[in-house]
């Protein structure tokens, strides 16, 4: 099980602080107030926010544990315009600080890794995704692969060419 268990952030505490509290040892706010690839930092979500990603960051957590390396935030809080400037989902859950995409290091970029790490992904949604309410995105961009996690919207699937066969090979 992947602990649910939040509270509100008091109102001295820094994300830093909150995100600690919460028990995320290896995400910090820098990283998630960060567009890597834009080289863009956005504000920072409204306080009362704050609990809404730490589900995310858990199963973040658990990606990582997993992989047995740490992982790179691509952007996770994205507010309208950065949203639109990026082509956003128009109703995308980087709005509401719920979602994360994560890629692979550098160094540890190869086809071998890139499919430990969609199939550790789709073992996560397999496992957990009904009680984080967990949407996965598995994208191939320009290069390396990327990996979309949202909790407490709703437990889907995409990019399908990715997500469908592997789904089906993990049953
Ligand atoms: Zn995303």
């Amino acid at each position: 099980m992947i602990n649910l268990h939040t509270r509100e952030p008091t109102e001295i505490e820094t994300l830093d602080t909150y995100l600690v509290a919460m028990g995320i040892e290896h995400f910090t706010a820098a990283e998630l107030l960060t567009m890597k690839r834009a080289g863009v930092t956005v504000p920072e979500p409204p306080r009362e926010w704050w609990p809404r990603i730490i589900p995310t960051l858990r199963a973040a957590e658990w990606l990582r544990e997993r992989m047995g390396h740490p992982l790179i935030v691509g952007n996770c809080y994205r507010p309208d315009p950065f949203n639109r400037q990026v082509g956003g989902a128009r109703r995308s859950q980087h709005l509401f600080f719920r979602a994360i995409d994560l890629d692979l290091p550098n160094r540890k970029r190869s086809h071998e890794n890139e499919s430990t790490f969609y199939s550790a992904a789709a073992e996560l949604w397999i496992s957990h995704g009904r009680e984080l309410s967990l949407g996965l995105g598995l994208y191939r961009p320009w290069r390396g692969s990327r990996v979309h996690l949202d909790t407490g919207f709703r437990r889907r699937h995409w990019s399908k060419k990715y997500t469908a066969p592997l789904l089906e090979s993990l049953r």
